[in-house]
């Protein structure tokens, strides 16, 4: 596949394919030029913001609860479709979670914005129902050590720990995502096979997760390391209910990205500034900033229903709130101007 990939980007490019190339504005052109449609890149992309959750729950600074809040209603007005809130832990595993029923209860809910949550047992399930989330997300690791430390039990006891959750879920007409941690690499394990991730990801689908993001936790995947492990999942779980997840610990999110964009993946995670860091490297970056992601997207003829200036807003208004700088290139780069 990776050497497919590499001959479709070589045509693309080709003398003899110019007027396409200069058409080459969105996936539909793409595929009209004869380039198969799995080959081609998406015409729009969902991001996914886990900026509110994912990454304020990896930041030293807790955020005031008004700010949490001011901070989610600037992302849904800036057009991001999906922006996960809060996680329904308990405050005494993540502190900074701590105020999850008025955050739920004090953000002004978009009509077609959803507003997932992170449910890691059928407690959280019900409170968060009760505090008005529509839609939970669940969390699987594909390297056993990572399991075993974190949460103190195997992978596939830690899936079977849902099972209560997924059935509530389901009763309650609750639609829940479902997240792959370490889908390249490991702090513990290193290398992750990628049959692995696929077996995680294929029980978490089965199980009924209507979307299975794919976390490179410790950002140490690159576009190789990514493809193979596509590759591997991509043949148990259709690519239309994938979503990835790349932390730019090491530099390569937007490359890894790019490399799921070609392989047909339209779902993208990121955090607005590149909010949250990454626990096992002190001072590296942790997730791809959003404004990075739709930057690139748009410069790819990609729809996204992003406006980038208002997304800007919104992570600036978080970095004085952190009191910390944007770790968005995108927004550094605006600054000087
Ligand atoms: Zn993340």
């Amino acid at each position: 596949m990776a050497a497919a990939m590499r001959l479709v980007n070589k045509k693309i490019f080709t003398p003899g394919m110019g007027q396409h190339y200069l058409a080459f504005t969105t996936a539909a052109q793409v595929y009209s030029a004869g380039i198969k449609a799995s080959q081609a890149l998406p015409e729009t992309v969902k991001i996914v913001e886990v900026g509110p959750r994912d990454g304020l729950q990896n930041e030293k600074v807790v955020v005031p609860t008004e700010a949490k809040i001011n901070l989610i209603n600037m992302l849904s007005e800036s057009g991001l479709t999906v922006i996960e809130a809060t996680s329904f832990v308990s405050p005494k595993w993540v502190p900074q979670m701590g105020d999850q029923v008025e955050v739920m209860k004090g953000i002004k809910k978009k009509p077609g914005v959803s507003y997932p949550v992170l449910t890691p047992n059928l407690r959280g399930f019900q409170a968060a129902v009760k505090a008005g989330a529509s839609e939970v997300a669940i969390f699987g690791a594909a390297s056993e050590l990572f399991s075993k430390k974190n949460i103190n039990c195997s992978v596939e006891e830690s899936l079977q720990r849902f099972d209560e959750v997924m059935k509530a879920a389901k009763e309650a007409a609750v639609p829940v995502r479902g997240y792959v941690s370490c889908v390249v690499g490991c702090p513990y394990e290193g290398k992750v096979a990628p049959e692995k991730v696929a077996h995680v990801a294929k029980r978490l689908y089965s199980m009924g997760c209507y979307e299975i993001s794919l976390g490179d936790t410790i950002g140490v995947g690159t576009p190789g390391s990514m493809t193979e492990m596509l590759e591997a999942v991509s043949r148990e779980v259709p690519v239309s209910a994938l979503a990835v997840h790349c932390h730019d610990t090491y530099g390569q999110a937007l490359a890894n990205i790019l490399v799921a964009l070609q392989m047909g993946i339209s779902v993208v995670d990121s955090s607005v500034a590149g909010l949250g860091g990454c626990p096992y490297a002190q001072g590296a970056s942790g997730n791809v900033a959003t404004e990075d992601v739709v930057y690139m997207l748009h410069g790819l003829g990609i729809k996204t229903g992003v406006d980038l200036l208002k997304l800007m807003d919104a992570g600036s208004f978080i970095c004085r709130a952190l009191n910390r700088k944007t770790n968005s290139k995108v927004a550094q780069a605006a600054c000087k101007l």
